[in-house]
This record gives structure tokens, sequence and C-alpha cells, in this order.
């Protein structure tokens, strides 16, 4: 039977291709604007800089300074710089760092965005909105947030380190995993999902190999797409709660941490949705839990909380933390069955399907 469902439309327009980079300065015509503000991160600044120069008279500048976690000082001075130039859109070019300096923008400016994504994080197609202040992160979702233009560009992708492509992808099937038992999922998601997990298992053992091999990037990327779209219209669970604990509360890195997660948070609800989490287990082989872990080995994930810099002490802490208030699973969520899974995460077993 046809399950019931509400399909919410989509609201962001994109383009995608090779040698798209070349289209940024139409999109920002196409929303009528005409001062954008690029954004990046330190390390990408060379990039923003010669984005800027192909748009011309419709750049004011580049703001450089975007970093993990979205701090609200960056963003104060980001907002001062976009009035001072009074640019009327802004232009992140980057990974979820830079994506993430866009959308505080444009919270606080109310400015249009055009997300130009270097990475497989997928923020760019969220209505999602992670800041921290004092030390704290809060998230939250509103319309306003999401981006109006996203421009895959996959040349943009050949310089993507082998480690943060790997980790990066793993963060990207985190989506379309929660995606498919999430309540609200419907059919685009559905299929997305599905189609990205295909595309990330045969192209990533090819970009470990050959990081510049055109076509496997063409298919991360676009695999990419469908997760971000995933995440920016389903409500995620136990495995998006896990990483903001402990990379919120612990400092650990973001990619590399839903990377090690992953195969861990899947086996804790795959006895309660194994038929939902079907399309992971067909496509990595085994159990969707031992055979994500089983891929990511594969392809040289990292596979251990304790190698990314949390200690055994902070086990407890981080479980109290991840149950400290209710939230919808699948699976029921208990204290003593997340601190078993973060034991797991962090001695980098091969999680075998709990039973309840
Ligand atoms: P990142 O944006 O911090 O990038 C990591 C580093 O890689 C940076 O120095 C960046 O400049 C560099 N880099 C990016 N692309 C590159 C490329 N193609 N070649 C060479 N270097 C490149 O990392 P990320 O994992 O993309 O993003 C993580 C951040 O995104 C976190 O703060 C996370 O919370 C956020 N995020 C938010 C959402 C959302 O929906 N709100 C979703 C996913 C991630």
């Amino acid at each position: 039977m046809t399950r019931p469902f509400i399909f919410p439309g989509l609201s962001t327009r994109v383009v995608f291709g090779h040698g798209t980079l070349a289209q940024v300065p139409d999109e920002v015509a196409r929303l009528g604007h005409a001062r954008a503000l690029v954004l990046s991160t330190p390390h990408q600044e060379s990039e923003a800089q010669a984005l800027a120069r192909q748009l011309g008279d419709k750049a004011v500048g580049v703001f450089a300074g975007a970093t993990m976690h979205t701090p609200v000082e960056i963003t104060d001075q980001a907002v001062a710089a976009f009035r001072a130039a009074s640019a009327d859109c802004v232009v992140s070019l980057g990974g979820g760092s830079t994506t993430g300096l866009g959308k505080a923008i444009a919270m606080r400016t109310g400015a249009d965005q055009i997300v130009v994504p270097t990475t497989y994080a997928g923020s760019e197609m969220t209505d999602i909105l992670g800041e921290t202040s004092g030390g704290a992160k809060t998230t939250r979702r509103d319309p306003a947030i999401r981006p109006e233009v996203v421009v895959y560009d996959v040349d943009l992708t050949l310089t993507l380190p082998v480690g943060l492509t790997v980790t990066s992808a793993l963060n990207a099937i985190a989506h379309a995993m929660e995606g498919f038992y999430a309540p609200d999922r419907h059919p685009v998601t559905e299929a997305l999902s599905r189609e990205a997990m295909v595309a990330f298992r045969d192209a990533l053992p090819v970009l470990v190999q050959d990081p510049q091999n055109n076509q496997a990037r063409a298919r991360a990327l676009y695999a990419a797409w469908g997760c971000s779209l995933t995440l920016g219209h389903v409500t995620m669970a136990l495995h998006h709660k896990l990483a903001h604990v402990l990379g919120g509360s612990f400092g650990l890195p973001h990619a590399e941490t839903h990377a090690v997660l992953l195969p861990h948070t899947t086996a804790y609800n795959e006895p309660a949705v194994a038929g939902l989490l079907r399309p992971i287990a067909e496509t990595f082989g085994g159990s969707a839990g031992a055979g994500l872990w089983t891929f990511a080995k594969s392809v040289g994930a990292p596979l251990r909380l304790v190698d990314l810099g949390l200690r055994e002490a902070d086990l407890d802490r981080a479980a109290t933390l991840a149950t400290a208030n209710p939230y919808a699973n699948p699976r029921p969520v208990s204290r003593d069955g997340i601190r078993h899974l973060l034991q797991q995460a962090y001695d980098g077993e091969c999680p075998a399907a709990a039973h309840e």
C-alpha cells in the first residue's frame, strides 16, 4: 500500500554540473541583485577572491573569516562588513562552515544566499542553522535560513583532500540514513537517499585511489545533493543528536565525528526499523550498521572516537547529555544503551545489530 505523505515542495533553485561557477554572476542577477559579498574560510580566500573578480561590479567584497560551528562573534564581524559594503546578497563558497556563516548573515539581514558547496557536508539545501555563543551550540530551523540558490560545480571538489572526502561523504550518508526512518519522510527524500547510497558506495573507493577522477567526483556531489535535500526536509533523530553533543560539548571535529558514529547509531536503531534501513543493508552488504562499518573501514575512514580526541572518562557525561531531553527516535533511547553505543564507537568495534 502506498504510504500517505506530505510533500512540502522545493524552494531552492539548483544548478549542477562542471564549470557552473561561471554561472554565479547570472544567478546573482537572476535574483535581482548587484552587490554580492563573497564568503569563505581563510583557507579558501584565494578562490573567493577569484570569484569576486569574476563577479566584477556585482561583487562588493570578500569576507574570508568563516570558521567551524558559526561563532556569533565572527557573524557579527561579517554582518558589519555586509552592511558597510551595502551588500544585497551573499555568495558562500566552501563547506558547511561557510554556508553556516551565510545563513547566519541571512537571518540577521534578510539577505538572499547563493551557495557554492565544495564539500559533501550538506548544509546548502537545509533550513537549519547551528551557532555557537560562549561555548554553547544552539540549532534552529526557519524557512528564512534556507538558501535561495545552490550552484554545484563538480570541478571545485577536485581539491577536496581524501580524508575530508571520505568523512564528509559519511556525514552526508548520515542524513540519508536518518531520513529513511524520519516520520516526515516522503517519496522525494526516499528516492534520492537510495540513489545517494549507491552513488557514494561506487564513487568513494574510486576517489580514495584517484581523487581527481571527474566522474566519481560528479557521482559523489550528486549524492551529497540528495542527502542535503533529505536533511533539509525531514526530522533527524539519535545520530544527529549524538553528533551535536560530541561536537558541541566536547569539541570533536564535525565530519569525522559523524563518520565514526554512523555505523553505531544505525546499528542501534536497526532492530526497530530494519525494513526501512534495508536500502542501506542492500547497498553495503550485511546488516545496515555492520555494512556501513565495513565500508567505512575499506575507504580508510576514522573508526574510533578515541582517535578524535575524546577521553574514555567523557563517555558517561556524553551519554547523560545525549539522553537528558527526550526526543523522537525509532528505538527508545536509554542511557545504558547510549553508553554502550558510545563505548563501541570509542573502541572502534564493528557494531552488532542490537536487540531491544
Ligand atoms: P568546513 O566547511 O569547515 O571545511 C573544512 C575545511 O576544508 C575548511 O578549511 C575549508 O576551507 C576546506 N575546504 C572545503 N572545501 C574544500 C575543497 N574543495 N578543497 C580544499 N579545501 C576545502 O567543513 P564541512 O564538514 O563542510 O562543514 C562543517 C560545518 O558545517 C559544521 O560547522 C557543521 O555544523 C555545519 N553543517 C551544517 C549543516 C546544516 O544543515 N546547518 C549541515 C551539515 C554541516
